[in-house]
């Protein structure tokens, strides 16, 4: 409760947000020695074409707290998000996915995979952002073709020219972009037009409802059609059963991604799923 007492001074004191605030202070601090006690490790999703054939992943960031077990990212990224934090992990992370890129391209079967990563509003607003993934490039020897980089539709417009500029000279040398979780920020499509995209994403948010809720049918068709009409690709998060992947399959979504093909998985288990 918000009252304790009748003081003024204590009016606002409310034990349960405190506590809260004081568990965030400490899940913070735990953050900061996670990379170098090496409690974070990437998971990789399949991302699965219309014959079921995996063509990649994206990559998910894990941390396995020694006391509070697997913390969600979605949890902890914006944790990240709000000090510095998000810089070296987002580093370590694309640094991952390169690696793990590289050691594919000269394994047999491996070596179209691609990798999808998550890049933070507070990573790719760095004026040097693209020279530090030139340089991961560099580092590692992995192809920039297979490497995807999913933005979210409000970072994309927090400065227009500034993201077409990064864009362009990523995709200059191959890069691809997506949209995550498109069609659930409150944005402006204009961006479509004038930005340098790959892929669109279709938010789970839609897929779940699909085939029954007439609502999201229409809007996944739309997303769909907006799709086709741009030539941008696409993939359907959060696919759980067939149904769902039937209906977008019949209406030309080519890409999927979602616990009904599987869940993210550790290196080993991804790479057995793929060669199964
Ligand atoms: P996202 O990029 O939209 O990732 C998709 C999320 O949906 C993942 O959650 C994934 O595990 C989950 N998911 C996949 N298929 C299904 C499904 O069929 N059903 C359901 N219910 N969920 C499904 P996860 O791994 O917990 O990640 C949450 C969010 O955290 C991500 O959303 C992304 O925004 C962020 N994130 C994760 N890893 C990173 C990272 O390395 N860097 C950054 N900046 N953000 C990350
Ligand atoms: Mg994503
Ligand atoms: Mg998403
Ligand atoms: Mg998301």
């Amino acid at each position: 409760s918000a009252k304790q007492g009748s003081g003024s001074k204590t009016r606002f004191y409310d034990p349960e947000i405190h506590s809260q605030v004081r568990d965030r202070m400490v899940l913070e601090t735990d953050l900061k020695s996670a990379l170098g006690l090496q409690q974070l490790e990437v998971f990789y999703q399949p991302q699965v074409d219309t014959d079921g054939i995996t063509c990649g992943a994206e990559v998910l960031l894990r941390w396995q707290h020694p006391t509070r077990g697997m913390v969600s990212p979605a949890e902890f990224i914006p944790l990240a998000e709000e000090s510095d934090l998000i810089q070296s992990i987002g580093r370590w992370v694309m640094e991952s996915a390169c690696k793990q890129l590289f050691v594919w391209s000269g394994m047999k079967g491996c070596s179209n995979l691609t990798l999808a990563v998550n890049v933070s509003s507070r990573e790719f607003s760095q004026p040097d952002f693209v020279d530090s993934v030139k340089e991961i490039f560099e580092e590692t020897g992995a192809d920039p073709s297979l490497l995807k980089i999913e933005l979210t539709e409000s970072m994309v417009l927090e400065d227009i020219s500034a993201t077409r500029e990064k864009m362009q000279a990523l995709q200059e040398i191959g890069v691809g972009f997506a949209i995550d979780d498109f069609g659930t920020g409150f944005s402006s499509l204009m961006y479509l037009t004038s930005l340098p995209l790959e892929t669109l994403k279709i938010d789970r948010a839609f897929v779940r409802h699909l085939p029954h809720n007439k609502r999201e049918v229409i809007v996944t068709q739309g997303i769909i059609g907006l799709a086709k009409g741009l030539k941008l690709n696409l993939i359907a998060e959060g696919v759980e059963t067939e149904q769902q992947r039937a209906f977008l399959l019949s209406n030309g979504c080519e890409r999927f991604q979602g616990f009904y093909f599987s869940p993210p998985l550790p290196l080993a288990e991804f790479e057995k799923y793929f060669s199964r």
